[in-house]
Parts: C-alpha cells; structure tokens; sequence
C-alpha cells in the first residue's frame, strides 16, 4: 500500500491553535492534513478571548454555538494586593469608554475546544490524522512528516501548531529557550452569592495575579498564580476551606464562596523563540509564544498569528511554504508577539520582584492609566486590536489639525 500522501498544508498539534489553523485554511481554500490527536481529559480552565479572536471564531461557524455558554466581558480591573510599601490604585476599564458593549467572552475550554473539533471533523476540506508526528524531514520544495503509522504526509507549508516543547520547531532548527517560572496556577470555577456584573479583577499578588473572571450565572473561573509548592497545599484544602481561602483572597467581593469539583495545577514558564518560520514551518500558538496568563493574552495572540498566517498563504496560494513567504510571516508577526510577550513578562516579573524601583515603576503606570482616560482608552484599543489605539490616536490628531 501506498503510505504517500500529498497535502497543500499541513498541520501539527490538535490544540486549540491546530484546530483553529486547520479550520481557517480549509475555509480559505486550501486542502489540510492536521496532524494530532483528540483532546482526552477534562480541561477544567476557561479562556477569555477578545472581540477580534471572536470575529475569527464567528467567520469559522462556531461562535453561534458557543455563545449561550459563555459570559461576556464587560469591566476588567486591576487591583493591587501586593501589600507592599509601593501600591497601586485600582484601574478600571470599561467597554463602554471605547464604544464596545463587552470586551470578549469568557468560555469554559470543555466546550470551545469540543465545538473546533467536531467542526474540523465535519469540514470536507480537512484530513484529521488522529496520530502523532515522529519524526520531520524538511527539504527545499515540501515538509514531509512520519507519522506513528509509518505513514508520510507532505505539504508545501508546515503550521506547528504543536504546543510549547514544538518538535516541529526543533526540527526546523529554530532555537527556542523554555525558561519554568517559580510560579503555578492553580485553575478552578466557583459559585458566588453575589452578582458578578460581567467585570473580571485580576488581583495583583507578590506571587503573581489571582484573576476572577465571569462565567453565566453566578459563577466564575479563577486562576491564581502562586509558588509551586503553594499551589499544591491550595489543591489538597477541603471545599470549605479552599472556599474561605478564595473568598478571602477577593476581599470577599462576591460574597460567599463555594469551589466546585475539579481543580487543576498548570507550571507556569516563557518561552520565545529566535524566529516565527525558516525552513517550511511556521510557528502558531505556543510553538511561537509562552508566557504567564497575566490579562489574557495567550490564545487571542495565536489567533492573530493564524489570521496573518492565511492571509500571506493566500497571497502565495502556488507556494505557501515558500522562503518569501515564510519571511514575510516573520516580519508581520514579530513586532506583536515580541510586544506581548515582553510586557505580560515584565509585568509578571515586577510584581514578584522584591526591587524598589520595580515596584515604583508598576505603580506610576498604573496611576497614570487610572487617572488619565485618553491613556487608558489607548491601553484598552491596544489590547483589543494592536494598532487600533495608535489610529484612534491619529484619528483624534488628524481631527484636532483639521479644526
Ligand atoms: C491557566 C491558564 C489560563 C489561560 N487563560 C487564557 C485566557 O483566558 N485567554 C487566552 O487567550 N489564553 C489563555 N491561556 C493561554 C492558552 O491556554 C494557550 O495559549 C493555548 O492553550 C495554546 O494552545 P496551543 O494549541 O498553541 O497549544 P496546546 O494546547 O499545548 O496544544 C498543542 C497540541 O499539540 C499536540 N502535539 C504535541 N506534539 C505533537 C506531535 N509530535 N504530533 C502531533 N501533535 C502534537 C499536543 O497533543 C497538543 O494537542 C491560558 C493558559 C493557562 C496555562
């Protein structure tokens, strides 16, 4: 039998970035082989993605599905808890102040992740190879990948979509240091008696942020970044404990706490590698960026790097995978990831930072975004859509010079 299978893209990792990827090309015309098997066990955590990763989500045909189960996101504060000499104010965005109705939408992965895969399973254009890659052989016209059948896929263009140890980016020869964190967070949901109002609030800690965020109903997800051995005392609480303990930790601004089952430990550690392509592999999702979940960043920012990934692909339809267009894939993402990834780690690291200067340097910037509303729209355009804040600059500028 013939083990030879030609594909225009390939794609490696069935995570949230593979199954968005493969879904994106197949809707862009091209003919897909995704690589990787289906998600198995429970993923307890939730992920906030903003309104533009949602028009993505809506431009694929899952959105619809996913909406009755998700909360939206209407006011993100932050509030420092760090108890130290230097403190910062509270800082309130607002969807309103920037003409939005919500930010984004909260969702429990236990059901994004289900509603991509069964929307890939479904997709005439897409092959899902239900394996693992074992080994790569990248040439000058084709990636070629083994698979742990024997079997051999090629594509044109490589998407490594396979998560932040990224054999496909090891193959492709891109150095990549993974730096672990003294940090884990410890994932769980839980009930409140209060009402949340669609507002999330990220406590700032000297361990790192306690991040509240709403779910339907008077629930919500938490994520609280503490030291690894901390994280682990927190898992082994009883209910009740652990309840008092998160209600404590929020100054009790929900009310009454109650934990529901299911808690999760995730080590925390950045990863940025040298490039985002060479040698017919391109990088998306965590095979391109690793870095602590501080203010949501994660998966918004692989959706951008797939979004800009097919648009160049559909610009060089005879040869995605080319060397131009590789280049051209690294140059577009390289400003936004390196951006990103450097202030969710600088700020990460100031908080746990026992440095004065550090501390002075966290609080002055947040005052000034507390204080000042054009700064902070700025700062809230940014986070939605990098560059959207600079236009709306421009815009107000070019508005002021022609009065
Ligand atoms: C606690 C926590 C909370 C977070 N909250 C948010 C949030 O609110 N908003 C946000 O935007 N982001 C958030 N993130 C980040 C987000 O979860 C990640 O960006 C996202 O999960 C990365 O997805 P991925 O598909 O790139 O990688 P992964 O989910 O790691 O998927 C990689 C896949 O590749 C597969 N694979 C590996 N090797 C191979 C191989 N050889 N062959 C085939 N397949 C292979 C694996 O099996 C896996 O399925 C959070 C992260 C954490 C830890």
């Amino acid at each position: 039998m013939d083990h030879q299978e030609t594909a225009r893209i390939l794609v490696a990792g069935s995570g949230p970035a593979g199954l968005i990827a493969a879904l994106g090309f197949a809707e862009a015309g091209f003919r897909v082989t995704l690589i990787g098997p289906e998600a198995a066990g429970a993923d307890g955590r939730t992920t906030a993605l903003m309104n533009p990763a949602l028009a993505v989500l809506e431009r694929l045909g899952v959105l619809a599905d996913l909406k009755p189960k998700a909360a939206p996101l209407k006011v993100m504060r932050i509030v420092d808890a760090t108890g130290r000499l230097i403190r910062s104010p509270t800082v309130t965005f607002r969807a309103t102040e920037i003409g939005e109705e919500q930010f984004g939408l909260n969702l429990p992965n236990s059901v994004l992740l289900p509603a991509l895969a069964k929307a890939v399973a479904a997709h005439s254009g897409i092959d899902w190879r239900k394996l693992m890659v074992e080994s790569w052989r990248l040439d000058a016209g084709h990636a070629h990948a083994t698979l742990a059948d024997g079997s051999e896929v090629s594509a044109s263009l490589a998407v490594a979509a396979d998560g932040r140890l990224s054999p496909a980016r090891e193959a492709a020869g891109i150095p990549a240091s993974v730096r672990p964190y003294p940090q884990a967070a410890l994932v769980l949901n839980f009930g409140h008696r209060s009402e949340h109002a669609f507002t999330s609030t990220e406590f700032h800690t000297e361990t790192g942020p306690f991040t509240q965020v709403p779910l339907p109903g008077n629930r919500s997800s938490l994520v609280w970044v503490v030291k690894p051995e901390t994280a682990k005392e927190l898992a082994a609480l009883d209910d009740d404990t652990l309840s008092q303990r998160v209600e404590e930790q929020m100054q009790s601004m929900l009310g009454r706490v109650s934990v529901e089952p299911g808690r999760q430990v995730y080590p925390l550690s950045a990863a940025s590698p040298g490039r985002f392509a060479q040698n017919r592999v391109a990088l998306v999702g965590e095979a391109a960026h690793v870095f602590p979940p501080i203010g949501a960043q994660g998966l918004n920012l692989g959706i951008r790097d797939i979004d800009d990934l097919i648009g160049i692909a559909c610009e060089n339809r005879i040869d995605p995978g080319s060397r131009m267009s590789l280049a051209a894939y690294d140059s577009r993402r390289r400003p936004d990831i390196l951006a990103r990834s450097g202030a969710v780690n600088l700020l990460n690291r100031s908080l746990l930072s026992d440095m004065l200067p550090a501390q002075m340097a966290r609080s002055a910037g947040l005052s000034v975004l507390g204080s000042f509303a054009p700064l902070r729209a700025f700062f809230m355009r940014e986070g939605l859509r990098p560059g959207s804040g600079f236009q709306a600059l421009t815009g107000g500028f070019r508005k002021q010079v022609r009065r």
